[in-house]
C-alpha cells in the first residue's frame, strides 16, 4: 500500500496544511510519496523532502502546473495516482478544486474533509455543518481523500526523502491562468495563525475593526470575521470564518461581537481556547467559550489593548 499526497504550495513555500495531511497519511500507514507540482519549485521540493514520514518527493516542474489549474492537475494526479491505494490532498481551495475531478475520472467516490483515520478504508468526517460526525467506509480500490487540516497535528520536519523528477507536462487546453489578486498582510494567514481574533456585526462598521487590529498586532494574531460582518461590507470575504468561510483551529480564538450561530461555530469550535466578548449574556457563543466576558466591546477592547 502506497499513498500519494499532493503538496499545497505557491512555488516558493510549502503550505502548512501539507504537514497535517502527511500526518493523516501516516495514520493510514504505508509508503508516503509527496507530489510537488508547479513551476520553478525545486525549493519547495527540498523542503518537502524534510517532512518526516515521506519516503519520496515527486517533483513535476512545468509551466502548465505553475498555477495548479485544476484541469491540468487532475490529469497529472490521475496519471500518477493509478498506482497508489490512496490519493490525498488538503481540503484547501486548491485541493477542493482538482480532487473531485480526479475522483470522477477514476470513477470512485471522494471522501471529503476527513478529521480522523479509523483504518485504511474508514474515516470520520463532519456533516451538518459540524453538528454530527459521520464514520464512512470506502470499498473503492483507490481512495481519493481530502483532509481537514485542523483535525491532524503537523508532521515533524526531520525526514530525508529522495526527490524524483516527473517529466510529463499535461495541458488540458481548456483553461488558462489570467490573473490573481492576493491580499497582502503583515499579519499571519488566518488558517495558519496560532491566535485569531474575529469581529462580528457587533463591531458596527469596518473602521471599528481597527480595535481588533490593534490587539492582533500586540498578540501576533490574524483577524477574522463573521459572515454578518462580511455581508455588511465591514471587511473583505477572505476574512470570513465558518461553514462557508475558513475553518480555523488556533490555540486561542477571540470572538468579539459575534453571537455564535452554528454556521460560525462550524469554522472555529475546534479552537483550543475560545474567548467570547459579547454584551448579551444569552449569546450562544458563550456555550462554546472557555472564557466569556459580558461587556460592551467598545469599552473593553481599548482596555485590553492597553493592558497587553
Ligand atoms: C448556509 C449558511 C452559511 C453560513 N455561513 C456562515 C459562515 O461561514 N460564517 C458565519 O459567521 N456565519 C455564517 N452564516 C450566517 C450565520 O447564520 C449568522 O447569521 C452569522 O454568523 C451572524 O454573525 P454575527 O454573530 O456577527 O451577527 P449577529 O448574530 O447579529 O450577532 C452580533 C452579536 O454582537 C453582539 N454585540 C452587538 N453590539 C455589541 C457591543 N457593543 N459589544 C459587545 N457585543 C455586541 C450582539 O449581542 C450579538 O450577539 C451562514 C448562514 C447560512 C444560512
Amino acid at each position: 500500500m502506497a499513498i500519494l499526497v499532493i503538496a499545497e504550495h505557491d512555488n516558493r513555500t510549502l503550505k502548512g496544511a501539507t504537514l497535517n495531511t502527511i500526518t493523516a497519511a501516516s495514520q493510514i500507514g504505508g509508503d508516503i510519496h509527496l507530489l510537488v507540482a508547479g513551476n520553478n519549485c525545486k525549493g519547495v521540493a527540498a523542503t518537502a523532502a524534510n517532512i518526516a514520514g515521506v519516503s519520496k518527493v515527486l517533483l513535476a516542474e512545468q509551466s502548465t502546473y505553475e498555477h495548479q489549474l485544476a484541469e491540468n492537475m487532475a490529469k497529472l494526479v490521475l496519471e500518477l495516482g493509478k498506482d497508489y491505494s490512496h490519493i490525498i490532498s488538503p481540503a484547501t481551495s486548491a485541493g477542493k478544486n482538482f480532487m473531485p475531478r480526479v475522483a470522477a475520472l477514476l470513477d470512485v467516490a471522494q471522501i471529503s474533509d476527513i478529521t480522523a483515520v479509523i483504518s485504511a478504508d474508514t474515516f470520520e468526517r463532519p456533516i451538518y455543518a459540524g453538528n454530527a460526525v459521520a464514520t464512512v467506509q470506502s470499498l473503492d480500490s483507490i481512495k481519493v481523500i481530502t483532509v481537514r487540516s485542523t483535525g491532524f497535528d503537523p508532521a515533524e520536519e526531520n525526514g530525508s526523502a529522495s526527490i524524483a523528477e516527473i517529466g510529463t507536462a499535461h495541458d488540458a487546453g481548456i483553461s488558462t491562468f489570467v490573473s490573481e489578486e492576493v491580499a497582502e498582510s503583515d499579519r499571519p494567514e488566518l488558517t495558519a495563525a496560532n491566535i485569531v481574533i474575529s469581529g462580528g456585526r457587533g463591531m458596527g462598521n469596518g473602521e471599528n475593526f481597527g480595535l481588533l487590529e490593534n490587539v492582533a498586532d500586540k498578540l501576533g494574531a490574524a483577524v477574522g470575521a463573521s459572515r454578518a460582518a462580511v455581508d455588511a461590507g465591514f471587511v473583505p470575504n477572505d476574512m470570513q470564518v465558518g461553514q462557508t468561510g475558513k475553518i480555523v483551529a488556533p490555540d486561542l480564538y477571540i470572538a468579539v461581537g459575534i453571537s455564535g450561530a452554528i454556521q460560525h461555530l462550524a469554522g472555529m469550535k475546534d479552537s483550543k481556547i475560545i474567548v467570547a466578548i459579547n454584551k448579551d449574556e444569552e449569546a450562544p457563543i458563550f456555550t462554546v467559550a472557555d472564557y466569556g466576558l459580558v461587556a460592551d466591546l467598545f469599552d473593553v477592547m481599548p482596555e485590553l489593548q492597553q493592558k497587553l
